[in-house]
């Protein structure tokens, strides 16, 4: 066990690299399997999936193009509150199977949000691939097809993800010690 601290908060390994890399292989085997001869689009949403994104593609053996988006907040109005828009996405994805590559799936809104602004440009399907997920906290239904991990409700950094923008370099996954 490693112990890290980022700002006021300690941290604890959890998902060692060799755990993460193993599902990411399995993910990337079902995708290739499933999506042979589509020409996937994959749609990664920076800036926690970038790690993943780039494990992830290393393993793909069919024809597919990736691109990369962002999901800016900004304060909406008072009746729509924190508003996520997605900037960043240039290429024209009607009649095209797409599949969405995120770092984590919380409460599920942000990608709740993420697929009504997709849809409405008429991909052919789109498909959700995720690193992780916690499956306690989520509030919507969504089709998440790719689930590299399921992991309890804590606050985690590493491979990607942040804490106040530190500790996105890590290679394994570290949980917050209470
Ligand atoms: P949701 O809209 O599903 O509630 O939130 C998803 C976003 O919240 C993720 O893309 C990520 O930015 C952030 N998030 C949720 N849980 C964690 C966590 O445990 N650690 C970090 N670093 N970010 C998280």
């Amino acid at each position: 066990m490693n112990t890290i601290q980022i700002k006021d908060k300690s941290f604890t390994t959890f998902l060692p690299e060799e755990q993460i890399l193993k599902e990411v292989t399995r993910v990337a085997e079902e995708i290739n399997r499933d999506l042979a001869g589509t020409n996937p689009l994959f749609i990664s949403v920076l800036n926690g999936s970038f790690m993943f994104t780039a494990d992830l593609m290393k393993r793909l053996t069919i024809p597919c193009e990736v691109s990369f988006v962002k999901l800016a907040s900004y304060e909406g109005t008072s009746t729509t509150g924190k508003v996520k828009e997605l900037v960043g996405l240039n290429d024209d994805i009607e009649g095209r199977t797409v599949v969405i590559v995120e770092d984590i799936i919380d409460t599920g809104l942000t990608m709740q949000r993420l697929l009504e602004t997709l849809r409405a440009r008429n991909p052919k399907e789109i498909r959700i691939a995720t690193l992780l997920v916690k499956p306690d906290k989520l509030k919507v239904e969504l089709p998440i097809n790719y689930v590299a991990m399921n992991i309890p409700n804590d606050f985690i950094v590493g491979y990607g993800l942040d804490y106040d923008g530190l500790g996105r370099n890590y290679r394994d996954i570290y949980t917050v010690i209470e």
